[in-house]
C-alpha cells in the first residue's frame, strides 16, 4: 500500500495496485479510514458491515485515462435510533455517493463547457484525454447552482440581443464586484422592477438612456439615484454627429461638383467679412514676436517668486509690474495669451464688403476692382486692395484643395475625427479635422460643441450641463438639438451620470461576453443555458 503525490487522494486511502491498459491506467484504491459518519444521523461509526467496488473515472494523467477501482465499506450506524441501519461510506472530497466519476474530473468537465460550448467540448475534452458527450457537457452546466444571492448596493443594467433584433434580454451587473448577478429573459420594464424589489438595498442604478429601464428602477428600486450611462451618452451624440456630417458632406460635395465649371457661377463664400484680413506684414509680426516674448519671459520670473513663497504685492514691487497684472497671471493655469488687438479701421474696410461680393461674382482683376471702388470714393492704396486680394486667393485654393482632401471620408469614418479626444490625433488626422472646419462654418461650430460635452463627460462637469443644453438650443444645429432634446427628458439622471464616477463599463464588457458565449453556441441554445454561462463564466 502507498500514497503518492502524483494522485492525490482523500486522507486513508491507499493505492494498492496500478496496472497499465493501452491507453488507460486501471488504479486500484483502498478505502481504510476506521470511522464514518452516517449520512441520516450524522453519527459517526466504527463498525463495518462488508466491503463493496465502485468504479470512478478520474482526470487524467499525462494524457491516459484513469479509473480507480474503489474498494469501500458499508459501516453500520451506531445510533440505536436511527432508521438507517447500514450506510455506504462517504467519501466528500472525492465522490458524490452513486457518482461514476470523481468530482475533481467532473469539475474539469464543467469547466471545459462553460469556457467552450456542447460540440467544441467534447471536441477539446478529447484533446485532454477525457471522454464526454454533448449532453453530459450541457447537463453539468445545468446543474450547477445559481449563485448565492448577495446584496448589490450599486446596479448596472443593459440589455443584450438574444437573436439579433428581434429577442432581448437583460443583464444585470454589480458595479463593486463586476460580478453579473442575473440574466433576465426580456428587456420589460416589470421584469426588471421586479428583481429589484428583491433588492431593497440597491442605492445606484447605472442605466442606458431607454425609457424602460428607468421605470423600472422608479418602480422597483425608487430609493436609487439613477445615473445615466456615459457609454450610451456618448455613443447618441456621436450618432447625431455622424447624422450632421452626412449632411455636410451631402452639402461639401455638391459645392465641389458646382464648382467644377467654376468661372462663371456663384462660388461658396470662401471666408466671412469678420475673418478676412490681409498677414501681418513682417516687420509688425516680428515686433509682436518680440514683444510676446518679453511678456513671457516677466511671467515665468513672476510663476518662479510665487513658487519661492512671494506673495503678489511684494513680486509686483520686485519685477516693477502692475500688481493687477501679477494676479492676473497666477490665477491662469498656464500662461496667458494676449488676444490678438482689433484690426485698426482702414479706409478699405467699409469697400470690402462689395469688393468680397464682386469676387464671390467671380471677378478676379484686381486693377479692375481698385478702379471700381475708387470710382465709389476709396482714397487708400492699391498696394491694400491687392494684399487683401492675396488673402482670398490663398483662402479659396486651401478650400478647394480641402475638399478634394476630405472626399476620401464617409461620414461613419469622419465622425471620429469630431469625436475623439483631440490629444489623440494624429499630425494627419489634426488636418483632416481642420480640412472639414475650414471647409464648412457648420462643422466649425458643431465641432466646439461636441467636444465640450466630450470634455464634460471627461471631467465629469455635470454643472456645466444646462449652460451646453442652452448653446445648443441657440444654435442651428437639429442634429444636436434632437440628441439636446432627448437629454431634457433624462436630464437628472444624465447629469448624476456626467458628475459621479460610477458608470456602466463593466456592464458594457459582459455584454460583449455574452455575445462571445452566445456564438460559441451557434446560437442554438435557449435563455436558460446562456444565462448559466454568462452567471458561472469563467
Ligand atoms: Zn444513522
Amino acid at each position: 500500500m502507498e500514497r503518492t503525490p502524483l494522485l492525490p487522494l482523500p486522507e486513508g486511502m491507499f493505492i494498492h495496485q496500478i496496472q497499465e491498459a493501452e491507453a488507460s491506467l486501471i488504479i486500484t484504491v483502498i478505502a481504510t479510514h476506521p470511522v464514518s459518519c452516517c449520512p441520516l444521523c450524522l453519527e459517526p461509526s466504527f463498525s463495518i458491515h462488508s466491503l463493496y467496488r465502485r468504479t470512478l473515472a478520474d482526470v487524467p494523467c499525462g494524457g491516459r485515462q484513469i479509473q480507480l477501482v474503489l474498494t469501500a465499506r458499508k459501516f453500520f450506524c451506531s445510533n440505536p435510533l436511527c432508521e438507517r441501519k447500514v450506510f455506504t461510506e462517504r467519501l466528500p472530497t472525492l465522490a458524490r455517493p452513486w457518482a461514476r466519476m470523481t468530482i475533481r474530473y467532473c469539475q474539469q468537465i464543467t469547466s471545459i463547457g462553460l469556457a467552450t460550448s456542447g460540440k467544441g467540448g467534447v471536441r477539446l475534452a478529447a484533446r485532454l484525454g477525457i471522454h464526454s458527450t454533448r449532453q453530459s457537457i450541457l447537463r453539468r452546466i445545468m446543474e450547477l447552482s445559481p449563485p448565492a444571492p448577495c446584496s448589490v448596493l450599486r446596479l448596472g443594467i443593459d440589455d443584450f440581443s438574444f437573436r439579433r433584433g428581434q429577442w432581448f434580454g437583460t443583464i444585470l451587473v454589480d458595479l463593486e464586484s463586476h460580478r453579473p448577478v442575473d440574466l433576465l429573459p426580456d428587456r420589460r420594464a416589470e421584469t426588471a422592477a421586479q428583481w429589484m424589489r428583491q433588492h431593497p438595498e440597491i442605492t445606484a442604478v447605472s442605466r442606458d438612456r431607454g425609457g424602460e429601464y428607468a421605470k423600472a428602477a422608479a418602480q422597483g428600486a425608487p430609493q436609487a439615484v439613477q445615473y445615466a450611462d456615459r457609454f450610451h451618452l456618448c455613443k447618441n451624440l456621436s450618432e447625431a454627429a455622424q447624422l450632421l456630417l452626412a449632411r455636410c458632406q451631402a452639402e461639401i460635395a455638391q459645392l465641389s461638383n458646382r464648382e467644377e465649371p467654376e468661372k462663371n457661377g456663384q462660388s461658396k463664400q470662401i471666408i466671412s467679412i469678420e475673418e478676412w484680413r490681409p498677414p501681418e506684414p513682417a516687420h509688425v509680426e516680428k515686433a509682436r514676436l518680440a514683444r510676446r516674448a518679453g511678456r513671457y519671459e516677466r511671467y515665468q520670473q513672476v510663476v518662479e517668486l510665487q513658487a519661492q513663497g512671494m506673495k503678489a504685492k511684494q513680486i509686483a514691487q520686485r519685477l516693477d509690474i502692475g500688481e493687477r497684472t501679477v494676479r492676473d497671471w497666477l490665477k491662469e493655469a498656464s500662461y496667458p495669451e494676449v488676444k490678438k488687438r482689433r484690426k485698426r479701421q482702414s479706409s478699405f474696410d467699409s469697400f470690402a464688403p462689395y469688393i468680397l461680393s464682386r469676387w464671390q461674382a467671380g471677378e478676379r482683376n484686381g486693377l479692375t476692382l481698385c478702379r471700381e471702388i475708387k470710382q465709389q470714393g476709396y482714397t487708400g492704396t492699391e498696394r491694400t486692395v491687392y494684399r487683401h486680394l492675396e488673402t482670398l486667393k490663398q483662402a479659396e485654393v486651401k478650400t478647394s484643395a480641402n475638399r478634394h482632401r476630405l472626399q476620401k471620408f464617409s461620414a461613419n469614418t469622419a465622425v471620429w475625427l469630431f469625436v475623439r479626444d483631440p490629444k489623440t490625433l494624429d499630425d494627419i488626422e489634426r488636418d483632416d479635422l481642420a480640412a472639414f472646419r475650414q471647409v464648412s462654418t457648420t462643422l466649425n461650430r458643431a465641432y466646439d460643441l461636441i467636444q465640450s460635452f466630450f470634455s464634460m463627460v471627461r471631467k465629469r462637469e455635470g454643472h456645466r450641463l444646462d449652460a451646453w443644453l442652452l448653446q445648443i438650443a441657440q444654435s442651428d444645429l437639429p442634429e444636436l438639438q434632437s440628441f439636446a432634446n432627448g437629454i431634457e427628458k433624462d436630464k437628472a439622471a444624465v447629469q448624476a451620470g456626467l458628475t459621479w464616477s460610477i458608470n456602466n463599463g463593466p456592464v458594457e464588457g459582459y455584454v460583449n461576453k455574452l455575445k462571445l458565449i452566445k456564438r460559441t453556441m451557434y446560437g442554438r441554445a435557449g435563455f436558460p443555458l446562456l444565462r448559466q454561462r454568462v452567471l458561472h463564466a469563467l
